[in-house]
């Protein structure tokens, strides 16, 4: 039985001072369907614009992290993703009416609360996880060294090094919503007083107060309240790091071993593992035929598809994966007829194309995974959402067509299709069917 995707049982809210403002601000979780994610929502902007949590939108990495999306910014993330991931909520809505959510003592136990008390509820979709299957490593200009090394479970060591060898720590600890409630989520932020005394002068963070974080002098804690762990700041580089690395949008099985960790390490090894994840969705092309039972070709397809040239948009099937994946491949030539007209001396394959070849793909893996025979039903297209074209595609490419089905049932299906071209995703769209006998 595979882990289910989780979401908030209701909406709930926090009123608070937010860090770099200083300005008070509300956040309130709402729940979210399968394969929403998290995304941000700026409540008080005109329209309402919507932050999708990804790496690929980080922004700044200064003392937070902080995304954006044209204009639209949020800042310090990490806290309440972090919150989210730790505590296995995989789909939320986060809106905001301010770019940044409150600090409250500068650690995750405000969102964990929150969360506790919105409750968390199981959905009908499995989880998306990323097994890391060969090391990944990245060391930046400011001495982060990160290694991330397969792991059936997900796990952090992680340590910390404070100038002139102070409060040196390690802290290692499985993420499971238990042992993040527990051991993770109170760590708070910390700070050198010798690093915070000019931004404090500068006004740059007008929030900051020695109830939000840990202020350190020298060896000693000015902070009202003492350290809540001996290794307070080495989990809470392991909270920020769990906070950072949600931004790469799959549960990780994985372990990650962290030396001196901070945002722009973190959320540069998200990138790589976002690379990572595409090319491993792209597959290499093979060079001869696949054997094998599991594999289909053109004839067998066309057992499965009505279509027939020119609207056969797949070649062969190289790949059913799991229990939803399948793959499919498309290889492009200036034979196909709508070159001529599209465009003459400009040929790219119309992106709608691509969107039937997904289309195609995606009836093949309901008809296989529901394991049904041959000419038996049809799977009829009923609506596409999100759909994008990221980039042209030419005579001479080959589509690799990769559908994930995220609902089955008998009369009803939902798959997610994406088109890759030389490892890079060149379309992809969210898509309903309905089946006729
Ligand atoms: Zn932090």
């Amino acid at each position: 039985m595979s882990e289910l995707q989780h979401t908030l049982a209701s909406s709930a809210s926090l009123t608070g001072t937010s860090l770099h403002t200083g300005e008070k601000s509300t956040i309130t979780l709402q729940p979210a369907p399968v394969g929403h994610g998290w995304k941000f929502k700026r409540v008080d902007l005109p329209d309402q614009p919507v932050v999708d949590a990804h790496c690929s939108l980080v922004k700044t990495v200064e003392r937070a992290t902080s995304l954006s999306e044209g204009a639209v910014k949020v800042q310090t993330v990490e806290h309440v993703l972090s919150a989210l991931y730790g505590m296995g909520v995989d789909n939320a809505l986060i809106e905001m009416d301010a770019n940044e959510p409150p600090i409250g003592d500068g650690s995750a136990k405000p969102y964990v609360d929150l969360i506790n008390k919105a409750g968390v509820v199981a959905q009908d979709t499995p989880r998306s996880f990323y097994a890391i299957s060969e090391p990944l490593h990245i060391e930046t200009k400011n001495g982060s060294i990160l290694t991330i090394v397969p792991d059936d479970k997900f796990r952090i060591s992680c340590t910390n090094v404070g100038p002139e060898g102070r409060f040196t720590q390690f802290y290692s600890t499985e993420i499971t919503p238990a042992l993040y409630e527990k051991e993770i989520a109170p760590a708070r932020t910390f700070v050198y007083y010798e690093d915070v005394k000019p931004l404090l002068d500068k006004g740059l963070i007008k929030g900051g107060s020695l109830e939000n974080a840990v202020v350190v002098k020298g060896e000693s804690v000015m902070s009202k309240e003492p350290v809540r762990y001996k290794e307070e700041f080495a989990r809470h580089k392991i909270l920020d790091l769990v906070g950072d690395l949600a931004l790469f949008g799959h549960r990780i099985k994985g372990h990650v071993i962290a030396v001196k960790p901070g945002h722009g390490a973190n959320t540069e090894l998200s990138k790589q593992l976002t690379r990572r994840h595409a090319q491993l969705l792209a597959m290499v092309p093979p060079s001869t035929t696949p054997k094998g039972g599991d594999v289909l070709d053109v004839n067998s397809v066309m057992k499965l598809l009505p279509h027939r040239y020119p609207f056969l948009m797949v070649d062969r099937i190289v790949a059913f994966e799991g229990e939803s994946k399948c793959t499919g491949i498309k290889a492009v030539t200036i034979n196909e007829p709508y070159f001529q007209g599209h465009f003459p001396g400009h040929p790219v394959m119309p992106g709608v194309l691509q969107l039937e070849a997904m289309a195609q793909v995606a009836s093949i893996a309901f008809l296989h995974f529901a394991g049904e025979t041959p000419n038996g039903r049809v799977g009829y297209f009923m609506s596409a959402d999100s759909v994008k074209f990221r980039k042209p595609v030419m005579p001479g490419d080959t589509l690799f067509i990769h559908v994930e089905v995220t609902k089955a049932k008998r009369s009803l299906a939902k798959a997610k299709g994406r088109c890759v071209v030389n490892n890079e995703v060149v379309s992809e769209a969210d898509m309903l069917f309905c089946f006729v006998e």
